[in-house]
């Protein structure tokens, strides 16, 4: 099941534990009915396949080879970043990116290229890979490099090239474990491009919280943080595992609009008043959510839509203001909304979701028709922007939007392999 929990349908799982069993698991299997997943964090369709069967990797999760000195990492592809983080932070290493949770695959997250608070300075994680095993299902084991077609169709192809079975990539040095920076409360969106243009020069992490329940005078508050890795001691990594889990799924209402007015007003609140400098251990900053196990229950067991797109850089505020506004006008509100400047260095992937610009994402109790109907609006603004859809986050993406956000979406198409499908690839592709 999709980390979302729109679907709550059980796919026919077969688990790769070794490498060489591989080849045997892919001759058997018809056109289009496999796909690899991970840990299951991608919210939509990307990582589910109707009628078809999945392939679990999380257990194909050991460490190749590890340069101390280099900083050079080659793994299988379902090592998590949770356990790749606890062998190389006491070596001084981190990840060169990292998305908002260590509980996904290295495969997941070069199949997703993903991004993190350091995307104005060092880019995608797949501007970091060095090189990747593919194994295709007529039997070909390809070693791919930057440079390589197919490697650039890999990197962010949402496991529709092959199966990604090992990532080679160069980490990023650090001097301890904590980050130290600062945070200020803006109330306006062009207070945070300000902060966000100005910040970015010196700061390697930048993101903010945005407050999207907020009308009035308060309307596009929130809370901006900045951040670089601070000296200090090393060996201290992060708690393997959650301290607490959501148990069963919450009442359908725990999450509706006056719970997270409330919520982000107190939020708001209490952050501003912690404004200025902060020091603070790398997993509450990169990875907050993961303190609390299966949190997605909160959302009920209809489950809830995450929404990111990204608005090219010469479009400005503007269109997230009309986003802002659009979701406040129809009564509806997001508890997780963060809102990012993305830099100019450019994505390896054809089908890489960031561009140099501002991303927003979003979250919605799935309330069926009518919060299909609002991101049927926001999907309007982002189209007439330019912007694009994160697939990672969807389940919902049509074929229109898909074609006019992903210009290279056809040169992709040739490059996937024909026993690999996925629902969303079925929903977007000709
Ligand atoms: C709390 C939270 C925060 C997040 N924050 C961010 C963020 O800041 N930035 C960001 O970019 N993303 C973010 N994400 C999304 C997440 O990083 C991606 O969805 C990631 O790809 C999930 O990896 P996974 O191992 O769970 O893979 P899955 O979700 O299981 O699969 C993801 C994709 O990878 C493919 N895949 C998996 N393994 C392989 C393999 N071995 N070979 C070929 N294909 C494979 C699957 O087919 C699928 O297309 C976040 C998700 C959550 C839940």
């Amino acid at each position: 099941m999709a980390w979302g929990g729109l679907k709550r349908d059980h796919y026919p799982m077969a688990t790769l534990r070794f490498a060489d069993e591989a080849r045997g698991l892919l001759a058997s299997r018809p056109l289009a009915n496999v796909l690899a997943v991970g840990l299951g964090r991608s919210y939509g369709t990307s990582n589910t396949l109707s009628g078809g069967a999945l392939l679990d990797m999380t257990k194909l999760d050991r460490i190749l080879s590890f340069d101390h000195a280099a900083g050079i990492l080659r793994a299988e592809a379902g090592l998590s970043l949770n356990d790749a983080l606890a062998v190389i932070v006491p070596c001084g290493w981190f990840l060169p990116t990292t998305p908002g949770t260590r509980f996904v695959t290295l495969g997941g997250a070069v199949a997703n290229d993903v991004h993190g608070k350091n995307h104005h300075s060092a880019g995608t994680l797949g501007c970091h890979v060095r090189a990747l095993g593919l194994l295709r299902s007529g039997g070909e084991m390809l070693e791919l490099r930057p440079g390589d077609p197919l490697f650039a169709a890999t990197i962010g192809g949402l496991g529709l090239t092959g199966l990604i079975l090992w990532v080679e990539v160069a980490l990023s040095a650090i001097n301890g474990t904590n980050v130290s920076g600062e945070r200020t409360a803006f109330h306006a969106l062009d207070e945070f491009m300000a902060l966000a243009a100005e910040a970015e020069k010196t700061f390697e992490h930048t993101v903010a919280w945005i407050d999207c329940a907020s009308t009035g005078r308060a309307f596009g508050r929130g809370i901006f943080e900045a951040a670089n890795w601070a000296q200090g001691p090393l060996g201290e990594v992060h708690a393997p595992a959650p301290a607490l889990s959501v148990p069963v799924n919450a009442p359908s209402m725990t999450i509706s609009h006056p719970t997270v007015r409330t919520f982000n007003a107190l939020h708001f609140r209490v952050k501003k008043a912690k404004s200025g400098p902060f020091r603070q251990h790398y997993s509450g900053f990169f990875y907050p959510l993961d303190a609390i196990g299966k949190w997605n229950r909160l959302y009920g067991a209809r489950g809830f839509h995450q929404y990111q797109c990204v608005i090219p850089e010469r479009e400005g505020v503007a269109p997230v203001r009309d986003m802002l506004d659009a979701i406040t006008r129809t009564g509806n509100a997001s508890f997780l909304a963060v809102l990012k400047r993305f830099g100019a260095r450019r994505s390896p992937g054809l089908l890489s979701f960031p561009m140099e610009g501002l991303t927003l994402a979003l979250d919605f109790p799935n309330r069926g028709a009518l919060t299909l109907e609002l991101l049927g609006r926001l999907d309007d603004i982002v189209r007439a922007a330019g912007g694009r859809l994160y697939a990672a986050k969807d389940a919902r993406m049509s074929r229109a939007m898909f074609e006019s956000g992903y210009p290279d979406a056809d040169a992709f198409a040739r490059f996937v392999d024909p026993a690999f499908s996925s629902d969303f690839w079925q929903a977007v592709s000709r």
